[in-house]
């Protein structure tokens, strides 16, 4: 089937009290193995881009890939912006074919994140494209953009509360105390930060910096309202580990050789955060 919008998988995500994964693609073969993995699992899953993966891969190669592999899946495949940083980046993703889009206005004073997440929606909801907005500021390094973690913002519930009823945000991205990248200590995660949103809000929240957070813990996060994790950390170390260890090997030269091997080993890594996240079988 074609990609479809992210609010379909989450909309469904959110009654069925499961989540899904929001899994970065940033080589093709990092979209074989989230394709190939949900399929085996019979899960829906959102693919998604970075500006960064975006300008390493190329805007057309990328969607094109996508689309090609939403088409040949026989699970629901949304293709996702990940923190689109202003309104012309997340347009050129609409206008490109993509069926979902993050407006990260977080680093903006309140009433402008508001008022640039409202012009996102306007554009992209015309054309049945989903909208991911993001509420307090979630700590460490994404692609370029570090947040060091005295600057890092739990999300405040009144806040997120005005925030949604203000706008018309398919999904919110919440601080609760994770971070990108690899954690320097244990995450503490905000439990009843959490809490008290998911009661306030009836929309998908969605989780960020989910890589190194213990499974105990994300499984709680989706107990309490979670309903998209994001993982790009844990699958490029599963795939670097794999490459280094067949570099080992002085006489492999073959990039299928190299990048085979990897592939499978993020597959992997895939499949256990769809059942940790319990989105198997929901496809
Ligand atoms: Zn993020």
């Amino acid at each position: 089937m074609s990609l479809v919008p992210m609010s379909d998988i989450l909309e469904k995500a959110n009654k069925g009290g499961y989540a899904v994964g929001g899994f970065n693609m940033n080589n093709l073969e990092a979209l074989q193995a989230i394709i190939e993995a949900a399929e085996e699992e019979n899960s829906p899953v959102i693919v998604q881009a970075s500006e960064g993966a975006i300008r390493y891969i190329d805007m057309e190669y990328a969607v094109a890939m996508a689309k090609a592999a939403g088409e040949k899946a026989s699970v629901p495949v949304a293709l996702h912006l990940d923190h689109g940083s202003n309104f012309e980046k997340t347009i050129q993703c609409i206008r490109n074919g993509f069926s979902s889009v993050m407006i990260d206005g977080s680093k903006l004073p309140f009433e402008e994140n508001i008022d640039v997440t409202n012009k996102v929606i306007e554009a992209a909801h015309a054309v049945g494209v989903s909208v991911e907005a993001e509420l307090g500021k979630i700590g460490g390094t994404e692609d370029d953009h570090t947040v060091e973690d005295k600057a890092a913002t739990m999300t405040d519930p009144d806040e997120a509360v005005e925030f949604i009823e203000k706008t018309d945000v398919d999904a919110l991205a919440i601080a609760i105390g994770t971070a990108h990248g690899v954690y320097k200590g244990d995450p503490e995660l905000d439990f009843d930060r959490l809490k008290t949103i998911n009661e306030k809000v009836d929309i998908p929240l969605v989780l960020h910096g989910a890589s190194g957070v213990p499974n105990d813990d994300i499984a709680k996060a989706i107990e309490l309202g979670i309903n998209k994790i994001n993982v790009n950390t844990a699958f490029q170390q599963a795939f670097t580990a794999k490459m280094r260890e067949v570099l080992e090997d002085p006489d492999v030269y073959d990039p299928r050789k190299i990048c085979g091997p990897a592939r499978d080993a993020m597959k992997e890594k895939v499949i256990e955060k769809i059942r940790l996240f319990g989105s198997n079988d929901k496809a």
